[in-house]
């Protein structure tokens, strides 16, 4: 078997400390296959969003290891870190994070200018996530002035622009109403089966979870016994 492109090694994570001191996650083991689609589902303050940040690299474990394809990220720089998530890995969260005043290129190529993409080349690759996305026409709006179908497609955008190998959506129909909704998820499946990209996805919808190749069940801070299982 190949190697995991994505591997949680008894991950913790706690906040606070002393009497305030939460467990959010007590040990969570889990392998990411390459190219496969994977939802992370649970009640709500069961752990998701601290587990897809761990293997995002948004966040560092208070105990255990992120790995990517095999190598431990524990003994990266947070530079490294970044380069690396910026790289590899793209982003769709509920809130969409646009910045609202700055127009939906702008909004769209900020990983390309982290990585320090010159402007010509931005726009370029910028325009050509935007067609993919049905939104070249809204490329000099406001994102603030988008319906949120609209920010949630330019979100997707932003997160190919780098051609990452990972797609990492936190609940990502969360804000949007259940047509607008299925067309994200569609938009986000199709990444995944034509291109191959690994999708990940927190979701407390059933029904989105079902259309996904696995899940794996977080409850208080633990994969839920014999509730990771093939779709
Ligand atoms: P989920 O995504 O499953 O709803 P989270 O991973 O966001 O759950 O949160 C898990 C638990 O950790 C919750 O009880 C939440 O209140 C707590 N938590 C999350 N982030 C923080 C933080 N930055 N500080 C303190 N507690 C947090
Ligand atoms: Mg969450």
């Amino acid at each position: 078997m190949s190697v995991p492109i994505l591997s949680a090694r008894n991950v913790t994570r706690s906040y606070g400390q002393g009497a305030t001191r939460f467990d959010a996650l007590k040990g969570v083991s889990l392998d990411v296959r390459e190219g496969e689609s994977l939802a992370v589902v649970g009640k709500s303050g069961s752990g998701k969003s601290t587990l897809m940040h761990l293997l995002a690299l948004l966040d560092r474990p208070t105990s255990g290891d992120v790995e990517l394809s095999g190598h431990s990220a524990s003994r990266l720089s947070a530079g490294k870190l970044n380069r690396l998530r910026n790289e590899t890995f793209g982003f769709v969260f509920q809130q969409f994070f646009l910045t609202p005043n700055a127009t939906v290129l702008d909004n769209v190529t900020l990983p390309l200018r982290i990585a320090g993409i010159r402007p010509a080349e931005r726009r370029r690759r910028g325009m050509a996530a935007l067609e993919q996305l049905e939104l070249a026409d809204k490329a000099g709006n406001r994102a603030t002035n988008l319906s949120g179908g609209q920010k949630q497609r330019a979100a997707i955008a932003r997160a190919l622009v780098n051609e990452p190998g990972v797609i990492f959506a936190d609940e990502p129909t969360g804000n949007l109403d259940s047509a607008t909704g299925e067309t994200v998820e569609n938009i986000l499946l199709d990444l995944n089966r034509d291109r191959g990209i690994t999708l990940i996805v927190v979701t407390h919808d059933d029904d989105l979870a079902d259309r996904l190749d696995r899940r794996v069940h977080i409850r208080d801070g633990l994969v839920a016994q014999g509730a990771e299982v093939a779709a």
